[in-house]
Order: structure tokens, then C-alpha cells, then sequence
């Protein structure tokens, strides 16, 4: 039977570590330190944050010359009954009201174009970083829960950097302006009125700590789904092969239901908090008109100065319970904000030296030293004591049966993983003290799940050498004998490929895969089991191709299937991560061992192949 790996295309990954699906959580933080971390993606847009205070204070000082105007109204127009005194007070109205449109559009303009500004920096800047982590990360964390921190997770952030900040001016500003206005009107009203914003800021105390656990939770279920989602559909033809469709429907429909159980646990707390802030307000008023009306009676206080003090007191509840809704809309965004922080401080396994050793003109000689390899977490060592070399322009095939170790030593060939004991060597120079973007840029790779892009033929195979002639194009392609198929093609070199080349066939995409490292043109070769996955007709159309890839270019192949491996210069025999006979093809023979055995058994199946293959 194929391995599942085969019959994907793709490699499975390790199941990540997690309780009934759901993603492990992210190191929680304290607001203030999630705060410093990003102010410095605010940073280059505190002109324009400083403007947008402006306006911000500008618009609350409007808000209080119209109460004010008010009180003119009701004093010396209503009360003493004189028409004269109406027009400047209503022209002034007319007039505060057209410039608080302008500064209130002003001010949305600005505030989205800063908020999506910052978030743009603030996604790349994240997309950045995840493309230095290496390879072995991606393995072992569930794509689509990384994907909801690029998106959702990170949008929290800006609700807390930019919009909590000029939020919490913005309240501050307008509880101050109000509240002198109100002490100037009465100061024994408002003194009596102040009563209530203690216990306002201590119920959103208690509440904000609880909405934002709750809202941890909701983040965390989202990337759940997310990440249930994404396996699934990036598995549908072993699902659909399987019969799991049922199966995965109520896995999905069971996060979903999680999920939905979340977000109703913290709507439950947002939604108790505003009218519980509403009945304190309430009660705070009432004792107000109590005592206004016993300041009326005693003319303490004119019945305009009454009405205007109610409103006033109005718009300063307004701020007051909005500094409590923003605080628990910060505190639900930290939990976002905490998820974006646990990927930025994720580190590469394989970091670049401070002072690479530079390799003008690399020949191609590769040297393994007693290497020693075991993944992060593994109980047993995936390669133990490999030594070998390969001149330039020879070739070394790696065999030996499934599990043996090939697919990591090409890892490490290619960096994507350091050795845990010994060196691998580029021309006698240690792989950790080359530049990793040079060192990739002396290897071609054609691996056994070919990597293609979503894009047309053309830039597949220019992926190599972006900078290659459209002559060059074709010559790698015809080298690659991929050239025929490619013209027959409706739009010949400019046909979409689909996401990862699912509209090509096998052979087609690992000839596209031989033309791209063909145009590369670099020294050292590796071929990580280039014929899996193809029939046997197939299989024997790229081996032409292939021989012509590795002429004069330091070749490693893995193969299991051996008949591609006779023509090599040097066999290594793998097994549990040990090299346990090498030599060429006939002298292994000669020594009728394990080699021996693995070749007859292989001769034994010539049309494995078929047997196997694909339902696509
Ligand atoms: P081969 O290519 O010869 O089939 P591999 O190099 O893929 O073998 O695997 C060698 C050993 O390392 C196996 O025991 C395998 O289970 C283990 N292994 C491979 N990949 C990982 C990984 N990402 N994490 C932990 N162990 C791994």
C-alpha cells in the first residue's frame, strides 16, 4: 500500500500537542507590556496620532459650547420670552454644528488611515518573521491557527495600541472638560454626582479581568476551527478516498459548537457590564434631581442652570462608562495581542553567523563529519556517526528502507536543521559559519513532493533564477524534456498551474521541478526520491532528463527505488540512521549483504509503481 505521504503529495505532519482539538494557549501577558511591545510600530504615525488628539479634544469642547448655548436658550430667550436674543444664538448653533461635522470626519479619516497603516506595518512585520523560522516550526503547529494570529488575532492589537489609546485620551479628556464645566455650575451638585464614578471604575475592574480570560478562550477557539478547518480541506482527497467526510463534519461542527459556547461566555460579561453601569448612572442622577430641586427652591440655581447641569452630567456618565467599555476592549484584545507576541518570539532553529565566511566561487564539495541528528523532542536519534565526502561533479546515492534517515540528512544538507553533534561541510567550511542564503543558493533541490507555486509554468520554472532569459526558459525546459508538453498546453508557458500544481500531472511536475533547477544551474544537486508517486512509465520519462540535470553537478539522490542508483559513483547504505555498508553498486552486490537483499527484493517488483499508484 502507498504511504499516505505518497498519496497526498504533501507530508503529513505530526499531530500538534493538543486537548480535544483545541491549540495549546499562548504565554499570557500583562496589558502594559503588550503595550511597549508594539508602541514602536505606532511610533513613525505620533504626528498624525497627535493630531487626531487634537480633534479629539476639539470635538468634546464643541459638544460643551452647544449644552452651553443651551442654557442661553432656556435663560434668556424661553424664560424672559424675547424673540431678539434668538438669531446669534441659533446662527452660533448653526455654525458649531457645520465645524464639528468637519472635525468629526477629519478625525474618522485619520483614525482608520492610522489604524490600517499600523496593522500593515504590523503584518508584515509578523509575516517577516514567520519566514525566517524554519521549517521544523511549520511541522509541528497547526497552519490554520497561525493563519487566525496573522489575521484576526493581529487586528485585536490595534484596538489596544491605537484605538485604546486615543480612546482613553479622548474619555479622559471629555470627563475633565465636563467636569470643571459641572464644579462652575455647582460644586455641591457635583460633588454629590462624583459618588458614582468610583464604583463605575470598580465594576470595570472586575469585570474587564473576566471578559478578557473569556475572550483568551474565544481567540483559542477561534484558531481552533481554523486549524481543524485547514487540515481537513487540505486533506480532502484522503478524506473523500476514506469515507471520513461524516467523520470530519462532526469534528468541524463539534470546534464550532466550542467556539459558539465561547463567545457567548464572554458576550454574558460584556453585555452584564453596560447595564449594570447604566442602573449606577440611573440611581447617581436621581440623587442629583433630588438635590437640584432643593437648590432650585432655595434659587440657589436658575432652571436653565438645573437642565444644562443634567446634561452635562449625561455627556460626563457617557465618558465614564466609555473609559469602562474601553477597558474591557483592551483587555479583550491583549488576548489577541498575547497569541501575534507567542509567534514573534518564536526563534529560528537555524540562525545566520554574525560574520559568514564568504564563498565567492563554491566548487560543490560536500562533506559530512560524524553527524549526529535528533529532531526537538524525539527519544531516539534520527542519523548517528555519518561520515562521508563528495568530490565535485560526482554522485552518492543514499538507500536503505523507510524510516533510515535519507529525507533528514538532505535537511540538514540544505540547513534546514543543524546537526546536534559533528559538521556538515560546503567545500571544507562548516554549514553554520556560511550565510544560509548563499549556502541554499549553491543546491538545487527536485524533492519527492515537488513544490509548486500557484502561478503560471513560466514562473515556476523562473522561481530558479528569476533573472534567466526567455531563451533560457525554453532550453531548461527542453532539457527537461517538459518543453513539448508545455506548448501543447492551451496557454503553453503562461498556463496556471493551480495550487500546488494540482492541475499537472506527477511526471509534468517533476519535469517542471527538474527545468527550475536546471535554469538554477548551481553546483550541488539533491534528489529526494524524485520517481515516487510516478508509474513506472513515467518514472523511466524524467530518469533521461535527470542524468542530463546531474552532469557535472555534485549529485546526493535518495532513492529506495534502486534501479535508479546503479549508475552512481558512491552508494551509502542507511539504516536506523546508521550508515551500515557503502560502496558502488557492484561492489555492494559483490558482497551479497543487505544491499544485496534490499536489490533482489526491489527486482522482485519492477512494476511497484503501478501497484501503487494515485488515484488522481
Ligand atoms: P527516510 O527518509 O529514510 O524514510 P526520515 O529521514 O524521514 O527517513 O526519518 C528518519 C527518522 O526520523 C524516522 O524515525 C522518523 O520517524 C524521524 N522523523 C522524521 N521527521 C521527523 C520530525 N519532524 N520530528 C521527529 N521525528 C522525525
Amino acid at each position: 500500500m502507498r504511504s499516505l505521504r505518497e498519496l497526498m503529495g504533501r507530508p503529513v505532519r505530526p499531530a500538534p500537542v493538543e486537548t480535544d482539538g483545541l491549540t495549546p494557549p499562548a504565554p499570557s501577558l500583562r496589558v502594559r507590556d503588550i503595550f511597549t511591545r508594539f508602541w514602536p510600530d505606532a511610533r513613525p504615525f505620533r504626528v498624525w496620532l497627535g493630531l487626531s488628539l487634537t480633534l479629539v479634544v476639539v470635538a468634546p469642547l464643541l459638544d460643551t459650547a452647544t449644552i452651553w448655548l443651551f442654557k442661553l436658550l432656556i435663560d434668556d430667550v424661553l424664560t424672559v420670552h424675547s424673540l431678539s436674543a434668538f438669531p446669534p444664538i441659533a446662527i452660533t448653533y448653526l455654525a458649531i454644528t457645520v465645524v464639528l461635522g468637519v472635525v468629526e470626519f477629519t478625525d474618522d479619516y485619520l483614525t482608520a488611515w492610522i489604524g490600517e497603516s499600523f496593522l500593515h506595518r504590523l503584518r508584515t512585520r509578523v509575516f517577516t518573521h514567520l519566514q525566517t523560522l524554519s521549517a521544523g516550526f511549520f511541522d509541528t503547529r497547526p497552519l490554520g491557527d497561525t493563519l487566525s494570529r496573522l489575521t484576526g488575532d493581529l487586528s485585536a492589537i490595534e484596538n489596544l495600541v491605537l484605538s485604546g489609546v486615543t480612546g482613553i485620551a479622548a474619555q479622559v479628556v471629555k470627563i475633565g472638560l465636563f467636569a470643571g464645566v459641572l464644579f462652575y455650575l455647582s460644586w455641591q451638585l457635583t460633588s454629590v454626582s462624583l459618588i458614582a464614578v468610583p464604583i463605575c471604575w470598580l465594576t470595570a475592574r472586575f469585570f474587564s479581568r473576566r471578559i478578557k480570560v473569556a475572550s483568551r478562550e474565544v481567540r483559542r477557539r477561534g484558531g481552533s476551527i481554523n486549524a481543524m478547518a485547514e487540515e481537513s480541506l487540505g486533506n480532502t482527497l484522503l478524506i473523500q478516498v476514506y469515507n471520513r467526510q461524516q467523520a470530519e463534519i462532526t469534528r468541524f461542527t463539534e470546534q464550532s459548537r466550542r467556539s459558539v459556547t465561547a463567545e457567548l461566555a464572554a458576550t454574558r460579561l460584556r453585555a452584564m457590564f453596560s447595564p449594570l453601569v447604566n442602573l449606577l448612572e440611573v440611581a447617581g442622577v436621581m440623587v442629583v434631581i433630588g438635590m437640584g430641586v432643593w437648590e432650585l427652591t432655595s434659587n440657589r440655581i436658575t432652571l436653565g442652570g438645573l437642565l444644562v447641569f443634567l446634561a452635562y452630567l449625561s455627556q460626563l456618565y457617557s465618558p465614564a462608562r466609555g473609559l469602562g467599555q474601553l477597558s474591557t476592549t483592551v483587555y479583550a484584545a491583549a488576548a489577541g495581542a498575547e497569541r501575534v507576541i507567542d509567534l514573534l518570539d518564536q526563534q529560528p532553529d537555524v540562525r545566520a553567523p554574525t560574520h559568514p565566511v564568504p564563498l565567492p566561487h563554491p566548487h560543490g564539495t560536500i562533506s559530512l563529519d560524524q553527524v549526529g541528528f535528533r529532531y526537538p523532542g524525539a527519544t531516539t536519534d534520527a542519523l548517528n556517526e555519518i561520515s562521508f565526502t563528495v568530490e565535485p561533479g560526482h554522485s552518492l546515492a543514499l538507500v536503505g528502507t523507510s524510516g533510515a534517515g535519507k529525507t533528514t540528512l538532505t535537511k540538514l544538507l540544505l540547513r534546514l536543521h543543524d546537526p546536534s553533534t559533528g559538521a556538515v561541510r560546503l567545500d571544507g567550511i562548516d554549514a553554520r559559519d556560511l550565510d544560509p542564503h548563499q549556502l541554499r543558493a549553491t543546491m538545487s533541490a527536485v524533492l519527492q513532493e515537488t513544490l509548486l507555486l500557484d502561478g503560471t509554468i513560466a514562473e515556476n520554472i523562473l522561481a530558479g533564477r528569476p533573472d534567466a532569459t526567455q531563451a533560457e526558459l525554453v532550453t531548461a525546459a527542453t532539457a527537461a524534456d517538459a518543453h513539448e508538453f508545455i506548448i501543447a498546453l492551451p496557454e503553453g508557458y503562461d498556463t496556471r498551474v493551480g495550487q500546488r500544481g494540482r492541475l499537472l500531472s506527477g511526471g509534468q511536475r517533476q519535469r517542471i521541478a527538474i527545468a527550475r533547477a536546471m535554469i538554477r544551474n548551481t553546483p550541488v544537486l539533491i534528489l529526494d526520491e524524485p520517481t515516487t508517486g510516478l508509474d513506472t512509465a513515467a518514472g523511466e520519462r524524467i530518469l533521461t532528463p535527470l542524468r542530463r540535470l546531474m552532469t557535472g553537478r555534485t549529485t546526493i539522490v535518495i532513492s529506495h527505488d534502486l534501479a535508479t542508483v546503479t549508475e552512481v559513483d558512491q552508494i551509502i547504505h542507511l539504516d536506523h540512521g546508521r550508515i551500515i555498508d557503502t560502496g558502488t553498486h557492484s561492489q555492494l552486490l559483490a558482497r551479497n549483504g543487505d544491499y544485496a537483499r534490499l536489490y533482489r527484493t526491489h527486482r522482485r517488483r519492477p512494476h511497484r509503481a503501478t501497484e501503487v499508484s494515485a488515484p488522481a
